[in-house]
């Protein structure tokens, strides 16, 4: 038995059983690849269960407005994985007459569809000889063949691919891709990987040499980032607050917020924050009290936040309220959400 019969048989023992497995409608392969990028499977199966319950077909998605599909996306964070999805829905339902793209590049050029998703769809859809290259390939691959190019390099892709490409041979791209992604999903796996029980064993270099903690290669980090969040959780003599939508570029663009103030370290009294314009001009007179008593950090990929909830209640009607119910049905940041659940 040759190396990718070795794993095609692994694969036929031991996939495990998931919706999209029992698809190839590009649709749905398209969701839940952008769903489970940056996601564990577990916490991604319940978001492509409501999606596809909310949003059937690619019409469905495309016809829905961007906050509806934010909501829905709401705690999985990346939200740009959510509005690129609701754009390119909309740019094929209305360019081209809801036809999905049937070739490599033509899925490659869709909005937030990279190499990987361009791949999967391509393969598992289309049956095209396109290799995935994912975390699990790679970890897989690099512990096998003992390939040290660190994998967070441009030139890294190139190498795992035409790796993956040759090892594909004549078999079924999309079944090969997904035995691949499998493989380094359970067995050859982060920690511990199951080496005893591993039909590569023999010929696994790492395993051999007695490196796998040494595999795959990272080039070292970018450095994380510290934040200070001060939101301004104002209501006014009706009970309704003050909202704003995150339209510039970066974490959270789209989602809606109270006011925002952001200091360049952590303050203990509301007179350090500089009152915007546009919110109400008594507000820098009125007296505000912090709802927690410590930051609550909340942590991104190279971003700490550490975030302030300022209760304030201002006197006057304030313009762009919200009443609770109209706030709970925003799509917001989880930090946000976490303190409207408390709070209301
Ligand atoms: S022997 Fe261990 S490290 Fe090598 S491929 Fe198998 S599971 Fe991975």
């Amino acid at each position: 038995m040759n190396w990718t019969q070795k794993l095609l048989q692994w694969y036929s023992e031991n996939k495990r059983a998931f919706l999209w497995r029992e698809t190839q409608e590009p649709y749905k392969v398209w969701l839940s690849e952008i769903i489970l990028q940056q996601t564990r499977t577990a916490q991604g199966l319940p978001y492509f269960k409501r999606f596809i319950e909310t949003f059937p077909t690619l019409e469905a998605i495309a016809l829905a407005s961007e906050d509806q599909v934010l909501k829905l996306w709401q705690g999985l964070g990346y939200y740009s994985r959510a509005r690129n999805l609701h754009f390119t829905a909309q740019y094929i339902h209305t360019h081209l007459k809801g036809q999905f793209p049937k070739t490599f590049h033509d899925l490659l050029a869709l909005k937030g569809v990279g190499d990987y998703t361009a791949s999967a769809i391509a393969s598992i859809c289309y049956g095209l000889p396109e290799p995935v290259v994912d975390g699990n390939v790679y970890r897989f691959l690099s512990r096998y063949f003992g390939i040290s190019t660190p994998i967070n390099t441009p030139i890294a892709h190139r190498t795992f691919k035409a790796k993956a490409k040759q090892l594909m041979g004549q078999a079924a791209p999309g079944i090969f891709n997904q035995a691949m992604m499998e493989f380094g999903a359970l067995q050859c796996i982060p920690q511990n990987p199951k080496c005893t029980d591993c039909p590569f064993i023999l010929d696994c270099n790492a395993y051999n040499q007695d490196k796998i903690v040494f595999f795959p290669v990272k080039r070292q980090q970018q450095k994380v980032r510290t934040r200070f969040f001060n939101y301004l959780v104002i209501s006014d003599p009706d009970q309704n607050y003050l909202m704003e939508k995150r339209t510039q570029k970066g974490i959270w663009q789209n989602l809606y917020q109270f006011p925002l103030i952001e200091t360049n370290g952590p303050i203990k009294s509301s007179e350090k924050l500089k009152v915007r314009s546009e919110y109400p001009s008594e507000l820098a007179k009125i007296p505000t009290a912090l709802w927690n008593r410590t930051p609550i950090t909340h942590k991104l990929t190279h971003q700490i936040l550490e975030v302030n909830f300022w209760l304030i209640q201002a006197k006057t009607k304030a313009r762009k309220a919200y009443s609770k119910d109209a706030i709970k049905a925003l799509a917001v940041p989880v930090v946000v959400q976490n303190f409207i659940k408390e709070f209301f």
